[in-house]
C-alpha cells in the first residue's frame, strides 16, 4: 500500500512513503525466514538487500540444532517450506541439486611437515535417525527463500542499500540510497557484519568482548579430491564414515582448514567445494606482502595431506581475506529495533553453530514481535529475553571455540574438549524435539515458551547447571595450558575426570572412552539403547528429558504423524 504520509511524518519532504508493520535489512536465510515467518502471520513486512541474488554467502554447514530450529519455525508460524532444509534429499529435490551432505563432522590433527597421524582424528557422525543435514549451496537457497518471502506478500527490493533510518516514538522512516521511503513500525537489521543500524547507534564494542581470536580465508573451488583417497592411513584406523561425507576439519596450531564439499552427495550436479583457513592472527599476522590466494597456499604447503586434496582443483570465485572475526554489540535489542544474530556478533564458523544461534534468535524475536505488532506496544523489555539469550549464545560459544584454539596443538586435550562440545548436543536437541512433538499433538505455544525458561540462555543444554559446569571449567583448564600452568596431558586429565563422573553423559556412544571411541557414529541400536538407558537409568534431569521425548514419538507415530 503507498500511502502520503501524514504531516507529523518526518519523511514529509519526501513524498511518497511506502508503509509497513516491519522492514528487514537484508535477505540472506536469517531476513528472508524471518520475513516468512512474520509475513505468514499478516504482518506486513518489508524485506531488503544491498546485494542481488544469486549471490556468494559462507554458512554452508548445517548442525541437527539448526534443523530443530528450522522445525520448530515451520511447525509455530506455518510456513511448510522450511521443510525443504530439513534434509539433504528435501533440500536438492525442492531448492536444487546442488547441495552437499553433512553426515559427519571430521578432525584430523595435521602437523607440519608431516603426515597426519590417523590415531590424532575424532569424528562425529550425525545419527541417521535425527537428520540427514546439508551442506547448504547458499547462493541457491538463499535466492530460494527470498522468493518465498516475496511470495508470501513481502515487499521486495534489491541492490537496495539504507542511507538513512530515523527513529521516533511512533516508528522507524528507512531512506534508500535511490531516495525511496519506508515508514515501519519496527526495524530488523540482519544485515551482518557491516550493520547500518550498529553503525548508527554507535553499538559496536571496540575491540570486541570475546577471548577468541581468529581471522580466515575464504572461497569456492572445482577438482577438490576427497580426503579418503589421498590419506595413507590404513583402513583399521580410518572412521567407519568417509571423511568426505561431511565437514572435514584440518585442525594446525591455532587454526583449522574447512573442506565442505557440495559434490559428495549422490543426486548432486554442483563440483563445488567450499574451503577455508580460520586461523589465530595474534600467531598468523596478515601480510601486507601476498595476495591471499599465496598465503593460503603458504600454508597449505606445510601439509601436506592436506594439499593433496588440492593438486588439479581450480579455484572458481575470489578469496575472501577478512580481519579479525569477532565482533560484539552493547545491546542488540531498542525501542523498536534488533540486530539480528549475525548483525549482533560473530564468534567463529568451529562447529557450524552460525544458523542455529541466529534461527533460536529468529524464534525468540518473532514470537515476541507477533504480540507487541498486536498491542503496538515495543517497549523493550518485552523484548530484553532476545538481548540476553544472544549474549548467552556468544559468551558460551566463545568458551568452547577459545577452548578448542588453544587445544588444537595436543591431541589428548582436544579430544577432551570435543566431548564436552558434542557429548551433550543430544540433549539439547532433544529438549527441542520434544517442545516440538507437545507442540504438534495440542498445539499449546506453551511449550516453546518453556524451553526459554531455563537459567542459562545460550548454553547448549541451558537447564543444565552441570554441562555449565563442565564447560567452565574445560575452558579454565585450557588458558592453564595455554599459559603453562598445566601440561596437556594434565589439563586433558581434568576434563576427561570430570566427563567419567558425570551421569548425564550417555554411556552408550563412547563418550567417557576416549582411546577406543574417537570415531562416533550412533547406530539406531545404539539409539535404542540410549533411549533406554534416558528412560530408565540416567539422573532426573536427562530422564525427564528421555520420558517426555518417547511419550512424543510413540503419541504422534499412534496419530500417524512424521516426528524424527
Ligand atoms: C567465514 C565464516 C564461515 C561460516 N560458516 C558457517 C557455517 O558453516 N555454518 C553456520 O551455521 N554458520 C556459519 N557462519 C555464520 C554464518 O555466516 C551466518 O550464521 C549466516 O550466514 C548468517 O546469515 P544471515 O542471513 O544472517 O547473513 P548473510 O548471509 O551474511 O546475509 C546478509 C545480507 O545482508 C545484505 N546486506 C549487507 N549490508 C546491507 C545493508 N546495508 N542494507 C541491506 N542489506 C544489506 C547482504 O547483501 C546479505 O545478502 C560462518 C561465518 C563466517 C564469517
Amino acid at each position: 500500500m503507498e500511502t502520503k504520509v501524514r504531516s507529523t511524518d518526518k519523511a514529509e519532504d519526501t513524498g511518497v512513503v511506502r508503509r509497513c508493520d516491519v522492514m528487514i535489512l537484508g535477505s540472506g536465510l536469517a531476513g528472508s525466514i524471518t520475513a516468512m515467518c512474520l509475513a505468514k502471520q499478516g504482518v506486513k513486512v518489508a524485506l531488503v538487500d544491498a546485494g542481488q541474488h544469486p549471490r556468494f554467502a559462507v554458512g554452508e554447514s548445517m548442525t541437527p540444532q539448526l534443523i530443530e530450529w528450522l522445525q520448530i519455525l515451520r511447525a509455530r508460524f506455518d510456513v511448510p517450506e522450511l521443510e525443504y532444509l530439513f534434509d539433504i534429499k528435501a533440500t536438492s529435490k525442492h531448492i536444487g541439486p546442488h547441495h552437499g551432505k553433512k553426515q559427519s563432522f571430521g578432525f584430523i590433527r595435521q602437523v607440519p611437515g608431516q603426515e597426519p597421524d590417523p590415531r590424532e582424528a575424532t569424528m562425529f557422525v550425525i545419527p541417521k535417525l535425527l537428520t540427514e543435514a546439508s551442506h547448504l549451496f547458499r547462493q541457491e537457497t538463499d535466492q530460494y527463500y527470498f522468493h518465498v518471502a516475496a511470495k508470501y506478500g513481502c515487499i521486495t527490493r534489491q541492490n537496495w542499500r539504507a542511507v538513512d533510518l530515523d527513529f521516533d516514538d511512533d516508528g522507524v522512516t528507512i531512506t534508500g540510497h535511490n531516495g525511496e521511503v519506508f515508514r515501519a513500525k519496527y526495524l530488523i537489521d540482519a544485515s551482518g557484519f557491516r550493520s547500518p543500524l550498529a553503525e548508527k547507534f554507535g553499538l559496536r564494542e571496540q575491540p570486541a568482548r570475546f577471548k577468541h581470536h581468529s581471522r580466515s580465508l575464504f572461497t569456492h573451488y572445482v577438482g577438490i579430491k576427497p580426503f579418503d583417497d589421498v590419506c595413507h592411513h590404513p583402513r583399521s584406523l580410518r572412521p567407519p564414515a568417509p571423511w568426505h561425507g561431511g565437514t572435514l576439519h584440518h585442525m594446525i596450531d591455532r587454526g583449522w582448514f574447512w573442506i565442505i564439499p557440495f559434490d559428495n552427495f549422490k543426486d548432486s550436479t554442483n563440483p563445488v567445494c567450499s574451503v577455508g583457513l580460520t586461523f589465530d592472527p595474534r600467531k598468523y599476522p596478515k601480510p601486507t606482502d601476498m595476495t591471499p590466494e599465496e598465503e593460503f597456499h603458504h600454508y597449505l604447503d606445510m601439509y601436506p595431506s592436506a594439499k593433496r586434496q588440492f593438486v588439479g582443483a581450480r579455484r572458481v570465485r575470489e578469496w575472501v581475506s577478512t580481519d579479525r572475526l569477532q565482533y560484539s554489540s552493547s545491546r542488540s535489542v531498542g525501542y523498536r529495533w534488533c540486530l539480528m544474530s549475525h548483525a549482533a556478533g560473530f564468534i567463529d564458523p568451529l562447529f557450524s553453530r552460525g544458523l542455529s544461534n541466529t534461527f533460536e534468535i529468529v524464534y525468540a524475536l518473532v514470537s515476541r514481535l507477533l504480540p507487541a505488532l498486536r498491542d503496538d506496544d515495543f517497549s523493550v523489555e518485552r523484548f530484553e529475553y532476545v538481548d540476553t539469550l544472544e549474549r548467552g549464545l556468544l559468551q558460551y560459544n566463545d568458551d568452547l571455540v577459545n577452548s578448542s584454539f588453544i587445544a588444537f596443538n595436543h591431541f589428548r586435550l582436544w579430544n577432551a574438549v570435543f566431548r564436552v562440545w558434542a557429548a551433550f548436543l543430544t540433549p539439547g536437541v532433544m529438549r527441542l524435539t520434544r517442545a516440538r512433538l507437545n507442540y504438534a499433538l495440542d498445539g499449546d505455544e506453551r511449550h516453546f515458551a518453556e524451553l526459554e525458561n531455563n537459567a542459562y540462555p545460550g548454553l547448549w543444554w541451558p537447564e543444565s547447571a552441570e554441562f555449565k559446569n563442565i564447560l567452565e571449567i574445560t575452558a579454565e583448564t585450557c588458558e592453564k595450558y595455554e599459559v603453562g600452568e598445566l601440561d596437556g596431558d594434565a589439563a586433558a586429565d581434568i576434563i576427561f575426570g570430570m566427563l567419567n563422573n558425570c551421569d548425564l553423559v550417555n554411556p552408550v556412544f563412547g563418550w567417557k572412552d576416549p582411546e577406543d571411541t574417537r570415531f562416533v557414529l550412533p547406530t539406531t541400536q545404539m539409539m535404542a539403547k540410549f533411549m533406554y538407558w534416558a528412560n530408565r537409568k540416567a539422573p532426573q534431569e536427562m530422564q525427564e528429558l528421555g520420558r517426555a521425548l518417547l511419550t512424543g514419538v510413540f503419541k504422534a507415530g499412534i496419530r500417524g504423524r512424521k516426528v524424527l
